[in-house]
């Protein structure tokens, strides 16, 4: 019977340094997983980074997959759903963030911390590729 308790006792130990190490790693990876806007358009819920569309020029995040689908449908009605907050997290910047210039063409742009992010030149855009390694 003793012998059965340290047993026990040693497989708790274990298990709960197992789940703290789990719970350290997913906190890691969600603060990576970074979205635009924080409710879904379609029925307010927390966004999921795994969801998203974009749509003109930014990423859009949803709570699933239906909700993304259905999004299509209507899109500005939705968009009209979203609080201020959302609503400027999601329009694209208009200004380089590398040189402050106005960006004329969208053409050249990075994805970082789920965001599309754009510069006013490919220079712009490599300098800032290499200050913010993709995540
Ligand atoms: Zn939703
Ligand atoms: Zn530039």
């Amino acid at each position: 019977m003793r012998r059965f308790l340290m047993m026990t006792a040693l497989v708790a130990v274990c298990l709960s340094g197992a789940v703290t190490f789990v719970r350290a790693d997913d906190a890691a990876k969600a603060s990576d997983r970074a979205v635009t806007n924080a409710a879904c358009p379609m029925d307010g819920a927390a966004t999921n980074a795994k969801y998203r569309v974009e749509y003109e020029g930014q990423y859009v995040y949803f709570c699933d997959t239906s909700c993304a689908d259905a999004f299509k449908a209507d899109p500005k009605a939705a968009i009209a759903k979203l609080s201020a907050e959302d609503t400027a997290a999601i329009e694209k910047n208009t200004t380089c963030p590398i040189s402050g210039e106005k960006i004329g063409s969208f053409t050249n742009r990075s994805e970082s911390h789920g965001k599309l992010v754009y510069f006013c030149c490919e220079h712009c855009k490599a300098k800032f590729d290499k200050e913010h390694p993709a995540t």
